[in-house]
């Protein structure tokens, strides 16, 4: 498999030790606010990107932070008057519900910055030790311009940094560039207490340092949005090279801008969308397959349009994957229904030809609507069919959707096949009722209900309705 390589711009081959686990970071939310639709991209791009690597049989160990202490966290609680600790638990509860709903797997590790302060703490005192950092009023300072290789990753000309930097009143650096790793108290704020008086750290040492906690080497893959490489990411590797010599991460792997309306979005502009906002009115499953619809380092554009025609998509799909279930389960015998199906083996190819050149889930996803047409052709109104073909085309199916990201389960949807079931779960609760087994009957109808199917008990037997906050109405 290739990938881009921000460090060294070009695509290289991702080469893993064998049988060596695959260390994977993503900078994760600072944890002010619902996530916007940009946010949504690099969640399942990468978490895409995870699951392929799972696939292709890697152990993977996968950390994304919080930033749960920020400027944007304390403004937030003091116009609200409510405590810091209180927004940031807020919302990482919200972002547990968007990440879930958009069918992220869990990260292995999911550090609290606020929970590696002392981590922090040691890399700044070796960083003062060894002379690439200084104090000043309070703070701590790095001096970006020692670290040898400082603007690489970025491919930023230190004359140009230098030109565009901006210095902030109140602030006694000794050059531009220095960035900071400790910040002063100011009266009021929430502090942890250092050799170098009362603080809290610097956005960029939170990430090294839980790195460098749970990782304690450099790690394989380190992913986020574009908008990160500078400077968030570049003082990141800085911060490590100047603390233990070592690269920080193998390969540094981005992914470009979400426009919405094929502008820039920006809350001044009114075009700013949440995923919650978005997932209310047409489900997480449109917002997963827009994330994956372009290459990751292309830009993509979300409006209502894309949300519909990816609806319809997903509905496409979602009755092709009952029509396969129930041709499957017509099937009551599968033995010897394990030889390879060349047609499916040339999509299968293709699919992870894609995956393996750059991680192309656009043309992977062109590969999955492909097995849809074959499928559909197959199957649809025949009572031949091969029962080799089935077993395949199944597993293919579920490898597709699995890497993918794309669980149907939940999706609501007419096909013949949801109503068959609901009418059998329905069955099943009028003979739980009748034999008074409520508990059983109360359990039916929570599964209906996630599945977006409300049960009404009337005189004239029980009406099914559609819940009015599922994904289509
Ligand atoms: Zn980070």
């Amino acid at each position: 498999m290739v990938l881009y390589n921000t460090l060294t711009k070009r695509k290289e081959s991702l080469k893993i030790e064998t049988g060596a686990p695959i260390k994977m970071y993503q900078c994760g939310p600072t944890v002010y606010n619902f996530i916007h639709i940009g946010n949504a991209r690099p969640l399942c791009v990468f978490d895409s990107l995870r699951r392929y690597l799972m696939y292709l049989g890697h152990d993977v160990i996968f950390a994304k932070n919080f930033t749960d202490i920020d400027d944007k966290i304390l403004d937030k609680a003091n116009d609200l008057g409510v405590a810091w600790q209180a927004i940031a638990e807020d919302y990482i509860k919200e972002y547990y519900i968007d990440a879930r709903g958009l069918g992220e797997l869990p990260p292995t590790h999911e550090p609290r910055a606020t929970g590696h302060i002392p981590g922090m703490l040691k890399i700044v005192k070796k960083l003062l030790k060894n002379n690439f950092a200084y104090t000043c009023d309070g703070s701590v300072y790095m001096r970006a311009k020692k670290v040898p290789d400082y603007g690489r990753l970025s491919g930023k000309i230190l004359e140009d940094l230098q030109a565009g930097a901006r210095v902030a009143i109140n602030e006694n650096k000794e050059d531009e560039l220095d960035f900071v790793l400790w910040k002063a108290a100011k009266p009021g704020e929430p502090y942890w207490e250092s050799e170098w008086g009362n603080g809290r750290p610097g956005w960029h040492i939170e990430c090294t340092a839980m790195i460098d906690n749970i990782f304690g080497d450099t790690i394989d893959i380190h992913c986020g949005g574009q908008d990160l490489i500078f400077p968030h990411h570049e003082n990141e590797l800085a911060q490590y090279v100047a603390y233990c010599n070592k690269p920080l991460a193998r390969y540094w792997i981005h992914n470009g801008f979400v426009t919405v309306d094929s502008e820039k979005m920006a809350k001044s502009v009114g075009n700013f969308f949440t995923v919650r906002q978005v997932a209310d009115e047409f489900g997480y499953l449109p917002i997963r397959l827009m994330s994956l619809q372009a290459h990751y380092r292309s830009p993509i554009n979300y409006s209502i349009d894309v949300m519909k025609q990816n609806l319809s998509a997903l509905q496409r799909l979602s009755n092709c994957v009952c029509l396969l279930t129930d041709t499957r389960n017509k099937i009551a015998d599968t033995e010897g229904a394990e030889q390879p199906c060349e047609e499916l083996e040339t999509l299968k190819n293709k699919f992870l030809q894609e995956l393996d050149d750059d991680f192309n889930t656009a043309g992977a996803l062109g590969v999955l609507f492909d097995l849809v047409k074959q499928i559909n052709l197959r199957l649809t109104n025949t009572q031949s069919y091969d029962i080799n073909y089935v077993v395949a085309a199944t597993k293919i199916m579920q490898d597709f959707l699995f890497i993918l990201g794309l669980d149907l389960s939940n999706f609501s949807n007419q096909s013949a096949c949801e109503d068959e079931q609901v009418q059998e779960l329905v069955r099943q609760r009028e003979i739980a009722r009748a034999s008074l087994n409520f508990q059983e009957a109360d359990r039916i109808r929570d599964n209906l209900q996630n599945m977006g199917i409300c049960l009404e008990d009337t005189q004239d037997g029980v009406k099914i309705k559609r819940d009015p906050g599922g994904v289509l109405s």
